[in-house]
């Protein structure tokens, strides 16, 4: 992988306010990386630090082995070869999709807009769109428009500040795969900052999960669900329940569900107390199973139900059933622990 852009330990502050702290990260090209995290974690902050809109305290961004932005050194916005893409398509309401999309383009001919125009709405699944003007599109389709417009330079690299926050949330992520599939076509590299992890997973080759300024995981989406490095990330991304266990060998802890084998082994004296996290995905319907546990809530999702379910210990855990598996309220249910994807917290 080449490195295109890289993030060096970056510092950025409002007055004594540290938005963002330590914050290094390597994105090669073609990438397409997320930011995700919680509203004010300091994701726009790093975002506009990249595109040059913010200044840098300590660390330095560089592109492409070029420093962008050090203490004291901020290369203009223009001068950086990015295209950005808002959450409020920022689309000129005067001018029509073609002029939209080719309004930083250069010492170009008006043939040579036409052309470009016309390719990138085939690109982005607009074709024929050229003369309408942006009220006269959806917000799906002004999004799209948009992200033309971020194209036409052939930017080194596609910023996304919370694109898709404001459509209806069945949009928000067709149309993030779209656009994965668009920016992907392209060879395009892309930084997407989103609060929204359906997003950011339908979306990124890479996830870095933030916090207080900082990333707490960068890795890929099925990672960051099977794999959180801490209780945060487990908690923020996906849904899941934490239960108190036992550890009875490096690899053995002791639970409510019995004595589960984890598929790590750790270091923490024997006897130490754990938090067990437990995905839906880790409880298994089996009416054969010898544990029992009690439906007290269930949510129909389509091609699942997500049930609620209270094990004899009084403990609740949440499990995906088939939505063919309709239970009844006060039914007790057969259930297994799925034990390979269970994952361990010290508590
Ligand atoms: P996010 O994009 O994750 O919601 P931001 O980067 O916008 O987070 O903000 C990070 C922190 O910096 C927050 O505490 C926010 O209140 C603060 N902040 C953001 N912009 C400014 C600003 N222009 N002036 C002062 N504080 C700001």
């Amino acid at each position: 992988m080449t490195t295109l852009l890289e993030l060096k330990n970056i510092e950025c502050r409002y007055g004594d306010l540290v938005a963002v702290r330590n914050l290094s990260m390597q994105v090669g090209e073609g990438d397409l990386v997320c930011l995700l995290g919680p509203s004010g974690c300091g994701k726009s902050t790093a975002l506009r630090a990249i595109a040059g809109f913010e200044p840098v305290v300590s660390g330095a961004i560089e592109l492409g082995g070029v420093t962008l932005s050090r203490p004291g050194f901020m290369l203009p916005p223009e001068k950086r070869h990015m295209g950005m893409v808002f959450q409020d398509y920022a689309l000129f309401p005067h001018l029509n999709v073609s002029d939209n999309i080719c309004f930083g383009l250069r010492g170009l001919t008006k043939k040579a807009h036409k052309e470009i125009a016309t390719r990138l709405l085939g690109v982005v699944g607009l074709a024929g769109l050229e003369e309408r003007y942006p009220h006269e599109l959806s917000g799906g389709q002004q999004q799209r428009v948009a992200l033309a417009r971020a194209l036409a330079p052939k930017p080194a690299l596609i910023l996304m500040d919370e694109p898709f926050s404001n459509l209806d949330v069945d949009m928000r992520e067709r149309l993030s795969i779209e656009v994965r599939t668009i920016l992907k076509s392209q060879g395009s590299t892309a930084i997407l900052v989103t609060h929204d992890q359906h997003e950011a997973f339908a979306l990124g080759d890479r996830i870095g999960v933030m916090s207080e300024g900082a990333i707490l995981q960068w890795d890929t989406p099925y990672n960051l669900y099977h794999e959180p490095a801490n209780r945060f990330v487990a908690d923020f991304i996906g849904q899941g329940v934490f239960l108190r266990g036992r550890l009875l060998s490096e690899n053995t802890i002791l639970t409510e569900l019995g004595v589960i084998q984890g598929k790590h082994a750790y270091d923490w004296p024997r006897g130490a107390t754990v938090e067990l996290l437990v995905r839906p995905d880790d409880i298994i319907h089996d009416d054969a199973a010898e544990m029992r546990a009690e439906v007290i809530h269930k949510a129909f999702k389509g091609a699942e139900i997500m049930y609620t379910l209270r094990l004899p210990t009084g403990s609740q855990v949440l499990s995906l059933f088939p939505s063919h598996h309709n239970h009844t309220l006060g039914e007790k249910v057969g259930i297994k622990l799925d034990v390979d994807h269970v994952v361990a917290f010290r508590s």
